[in-house]
């Protein structure tokens, strides 16, 4: 990725754009008692950069309703800071949801409203200057998830309009977040996720994604990754450590397990949003992977996806401090 300390004021305020579906989250606190928020993993990464580095111009890009509470969403946007203008309106669908249910063990279970949501349409709702507006952002991240909820041809074509942007110097990052449920069936999984490899210049797999292809050792995984030429490759083993690999350095950074998780839903698109931040900024990898960690370790103290926005505060103004 491309690097910019002296100026990173004027690097800073070039957008990046975080490609994917944003839902409705419905999660249940008592009897028939659901908090309303919402969630979705590149969704979820832009409130965690945005919040980590408020002189970031971060821009969430999907397709919503024009239903009350896809306005909500454009709402909740502004509060977090987010620039909306990557959004596209279809008028005849709805947004996403889903519904996060605890039974009396505490095991949790989700039931899904997604297959007709706005999102899906985004392809073909894409205003005729996104692409051109696209070329002059400094990063593009999507995920595996961004993929999966597009039909065939839609995807082909945002992976093509992708690649067209890498090739015209935009970094392109990728989070393969492999969900089975959502691919029709493996070899699917297995081409469109080997795309998004190919495509991205930064990626950010977890070794849990590698079952797709069969590969459980990491030397296993960055041999099949160098074959698709990376820049930046962060792979993440759970609670144990990050492995981070460039052209000119390597590193390990254990994690701090956290004895007393609460949630680890949107750990890992915290630790995305931080880490590319950081990045940006001109962290070095390490200490890029390091702060990452620290936000997605206290992103697994807290229920649902969006932790709330004071605590967010707290803990980042001690983190910094310390
Ligand atoms: P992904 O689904 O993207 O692989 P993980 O669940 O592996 O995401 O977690 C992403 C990051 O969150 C990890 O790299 C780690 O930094 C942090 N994390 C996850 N689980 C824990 C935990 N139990 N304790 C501390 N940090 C954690």
């Amino acid at each position: 990725m491309v690097q910019q300390s002296d100026n990173s004021q004027i690097y800073s305020s070039k957008p990046i754009v975080m490609i994917g579906e944003c839902m409705m989250e419905l999660s249940q606190y008592g009897d028939d008692k659901f908090h309303k928020g919402f969630a979705g993993d590149t969704f979820n990464s832009s409130v965690y950069m945005k919040r980590a580095f408020e002189q970031l111009n971060v821009n969430f890009m999907s397709c919503i309703g024009s239903d009350t509470v896809s306005t909500q969403l454009l709402d909740m946007l502004q509060l977090e800071g987010l620039d909306n203008r990557f959004i596209e309106v279809d008028e005849k669908r709805i947004m996403g949801a889903y519904m996060v249910q605890t039974d009396n063990q505490g095991e949790r279970s989700f039931l899904y409203w997604r297959n007709d949501s706005a999102a899906k349409l985004l392809m073909q709702n894409l205003s005729k200057n996104a692409e051109q507006a696209l070329q002059d952002c400094q990063l593009i991240f999507f995920s595996g998830i961004t993929l999966a909820i597009l039909n065939d041809n839609d995807r082909a074509q945002l992976l093509h309009m992708l690649c067209r942007l890498r090739n015209k110097g935009v970094n392109i990052a990728f989070d393969p977040n492999y969900r089975p449920a959502l691919w029709e069936n493996e070899k699917v999984a297995q081409n469109a996720i080997g795309q998004g490899f190919q495509v991205a210049n930064i990626l950010l797999p977890g070794m849990e994604d590698f079952e797709l292809f069969g590969l459980r050792q990491r030397q296993q995984i960055v041999k099949f990754l160098n074959s698709c030429g990376f820049d930046e490759l962060i792979i993440k083993d759970g609670s144990k450590s990050v492995f981070g690999y460039s052209s000119d350095a390597c590193c390990e950074v254990q994690v701090a397990p956290n004895p007393a998780v609460i949630d680890t839903t949107s750990a890992g698109d915290a630790f995305a949003g931080v880490y590319l931040g950081a990045r940006i900024l001109g962290l070095d990898m390490k200490s890029a992977i390091e702060k990452a960690a620290a936000v997605a370790k206290e992103v697994t103290n807290h229920r649902g996806s969006i932790m709330p926005q004071e605590k967010f505060k707290n803990f980042w103004k001690g983190y910094k401090a310390a």
